[in-house]
């Protein structure tokens, strides 16, 4: 792709453009997006938010926001707009989204079917009644809504409507997709079977859909855009069908100001790239601009310009939806309007930062190292630090912590040395993209491999297996170790805390071994998995691919169950079922001899025998300390220089590659820092402030 200011192919992702009585400045829309903070860290939000607005997006949302406490869904951490007392929060929010003359919109969700109200204990209350549909099977239903109830949501909507203009919005989105909004539930018969003017007929279940529109544009005096969020197809002989949707619009033609559609379900929208590529969904939308005169945004991970202008030229879309692109890189948008396409970091699908939002934690990003800690930590997605007093800098290792490290603390202009064992950069990440599905994931090296080498202050030396004494030689100021992890060849790891009785025939792999093109091919595999994420089922693809029967062994009581953090679990599920993997759960190896393995079953003890020609053992990792604590012997750690010497990522503690780099950045971030030894939280946060008032107790 060719570089350079201006280049006019471009220029059509910058035209301005209506959405009602506002303009946008350009077609990049960051649509709505969870981020685990919510309603608890509200500056850390408005901050992340504002990243965006200084990286040139022309439409900034705001995630998810339950506007009354008889819809909410805990445990998961959205934004809530009860009361006028929630305005201050969502008007700091909207302030630094117009930073940058971008237009600010609010997401406002009820959430219906789909909010079990295990905080507020309201009874939950939907379009019509029953068990409440979430992630975590809560055991609460809801009740069907009456004429009085829907008159009732009606007016909580007025009062969103209203404090929304008030806290200084542009926009309001009314929240449909995903099967999280209750203007869904109205529309799809999976959801409604009301007999009443609001079910039935597209006619009726668009009804309330109507009646909400018109009252937004009342209460807001028509000054606030209104956007509907959609989902493009619901699945299932009932569900609100991409077809229905597609009448719905063509019914409706004018009803809001712009159409937001995504796609089905958020497992389904929001795709990992090991199953769902680039631009996904153009086929549920194409089309569907003939239908209606209102803008269309739509999303699909787009990182690529050249993709983003085929979108718009082809008539798909009208405004380039992105919440993942836009958290790994919030400034997408200036750099393609300054033609530095190498600059940009694209997004690699993973889903890390969903991740976050599902476990109530809070999000990061593993290409965007500041991601929410734009508030807490002061880090900034692309302006660095200023340098301190200090001058050197040696990473050794160059994987993803390495990689990030040796980055950031040449930003800060350091002088860095970066050592790498090996041949190539990229550690982990180079084997791991080149397995089945995680081509994207070598973005993390590419990107940062791609930024370091024309940098002047660093040197990156290859083929370098570093010794202690090489380290001490160097007499950098800094030193971070980031010498990685091995792959334990053993069931070690959350079941079984030590070794198990093994035969030493059996032939026993670890994910480095196949990495590495070892291991078994055309014979049968015990595959063993107690890690719970991605690797288990990648492997289980790869050992097929060889030609090789499989047998999933998994504790657990479902295939890499952690996944369900990053949207994948039903996929990888269908994948290994596809494929002919046999599935075991909640079993794992007591006992391997040579040529079979004694399975217990976890709950009960119940052994069985399963004949199998090797074993891959997918546990745990072993941290590669060994330089650094040498290092340590010959210097104490704080030498009379002042040195540091720091182990990061997998070589302090095996983990995700966000984690990795999150540590990179982090060793980075600290030099030449005051060292807090851990007095105080190395982020800020903020603490609930104490309600002034008299108690209610009788
Ligand atoms: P992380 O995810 O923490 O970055 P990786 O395992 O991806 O860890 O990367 C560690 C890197 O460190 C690998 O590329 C490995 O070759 C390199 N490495 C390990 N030991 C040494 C050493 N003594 N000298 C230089 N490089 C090393
Ligand atoms: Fe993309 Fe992964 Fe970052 Fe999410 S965490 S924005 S999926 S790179």
């Amino acid at each position: 792709m060719a570089a350079g200011q201006g280049d006019s192919r471009y220029d059509i992702l910058f035209e301005p453009l209506r959405i009602g009585p506002k303009v946008a400045k350009n077609r990049f829309y960051q649509v709505p997006h969870c981020n685990g903070g919510g309603y608890r860290d509200p500056s850390a939000v408005a901050e992340m938010r504002r990243t965006k607005a200084e990286g040139g997006w022309g439409v900034i949302f705001t995630e998810q926001t339950e506007i009354h406490p008889s819809s909410e869904i805990t445990p998961f951490i959205e934004q809530h707009l009860w009361e006028d007392k929630d305005i201050p929060a969502f008007a700091a929010m909207a302030e630094a989204m117009k930073s940058h003359g971008a237009l600010a919109g609010i997401q406002l969700a009820y959430s219906g079917i789909n909010g079990p109200n295990l905080y507020s204990r309201d009874v939950p209350m939907a379009v019509s009644g029953g068990p409440i549909l979430t992630f975590t099977s809560d055991p609460v239903q809801a009740r069907t809504m009456d004429r009085e109830d829907i008159r009732d949501l009606r007016r909580w909507f007025r009062a969103a409507f209203r404090r929304s203009q008030q806290a200084g919005f542009d926009l309001v989105c009314l929240y449909g997709a995903h099967g999280f909004g209750i203007l869904q539930h109205f529309l799809s018969r999976a959801t409604n079977s009301r007999t009443d003017e609001y079910g039935g007929s597209l006619e009726n279940r668009a009804r309330f859909l109507r009646e909400v529109v018109e009252d937004a544009r009342e209460e807001t005096k028509g000054e606030l855009g209104i956007t509907l969020r959609l989902s493009l197809h619901e699945a299932g002989p009932l569900g609100f069908s991409n077809a229905e949707l597609r009448d719905f619009i063509e019914m409706h033609r004018d009803l809001p100001d712009l159409w937001d559609l995504a796609h089905g379900t958020w497992e389904a929208c929001s795709g990992t790239s090991r199953f769902t590529p680039e631009a996904a969904q153009e086929d549920l939308v194409r089309g569907i601009k003939a239908l209606t005169d209102k803008p269309i945004v739509g999303v699909g991970r787009f990182t690529s310009a050249d993709e983003m202008v085929r979108q718009i030229r082809s008539g798909v879309l009208d405004f380039i939806g992105a919440a993942r692109p836009s958290i790994a890189d919030p400034f997408l948008p200036k750099k393609i309007e300054e033609g530095r396409f190498e600059d940009i970091r694209e997004c690699i699908g993973c889903n890390i930062c969903v991740s976050g939002d599902m476990t109530g934690g809070i999000s990061r990003c593993t290409q965007n190292t500041a991601f929410m800690e734009e508030w807490r930590k002061g880090w900034h997605p692309e302006r660095p630090r200023p340098k301190g007093l200090s001058q050197s800098v040696l990473v050794v290792g160059a994987g993803p912590a390495g990689l990030e490290a040796a980055l950031q603390a040449a930003r800060r202009g350091y002088q860095v040395t970066l050592a790498e064992a090996g041949r190539e950069l990229g550690g982990r990440v180079q084997r791991e993209r080149a397995l089945p599905g995680l081509s994207a994931w070598g973005r993390v090296a590419d990107y940062r491999i791609g930024q370091l080498l024309p940098l002047p202050n660093v040197e990156i030396y290859r083929d370098s297996p570093m010794t202690a004494e090489d380290v001490v030689a160097i007499g950098a100021d800094h030193v971070a170790i980031a010498t990685g992890a091995k792959w334990r060849r053993d069931a070690v790891a959350r079941l079984h805390l030590h070794p198990i009785p093994t035969d030493p025939a059996m032939p026993i792999y670890s994910p480095d071994d196949l990495m590495e093109g070892l291991g078994p091919r055309n014979c049968d595999v015990l595959l063993y998995d107690d890690d719970h994420f991605y690797m288990g089922s990648v492997l289980a693809e790869l050992l097929v691919s060889r030609g090789c029967r499989v047998d999933f062994v998994t504790p657990a009581a479902k295939v890499a169950e952690w996944t369900e953090n990053t949207l994948e679990q039903g996929r990888i599920m269908r994948r290994l079922l596809e494929l002919g993997v046999k599935i075991q759960t909640n079993k794992a190896p007591e006992e391997i001899g040579r040529s079979e393995v004694m399975l217990g079953c976890t709950w009960t003890g119940a052994l069985t025998v399963l004949e199998t020609e090797s074993v891959v053992m997918v546990t745990s990792r072993v941290p590669q300390d060994g330089l650094f604590r040498e290092v340590m012997k010959l210097d104490s750690g704080k030498g009379g220089s002042g040195r540091t010497v720091k182990l990061i990522g997998d070589g302090a503690a095996p983990g995700p590659i966000a984690w990795a780099t999150y540590a990179g950045r982090r060793f980075a971030e600290e030099i030449d820092q005051p060292d807090t030894g851990g007095e105080i939280p190395a982020f800020r946060r903020e603490i609930a402030w104490l309600e002034p008032g008299p108690s209610r107790l009788p």
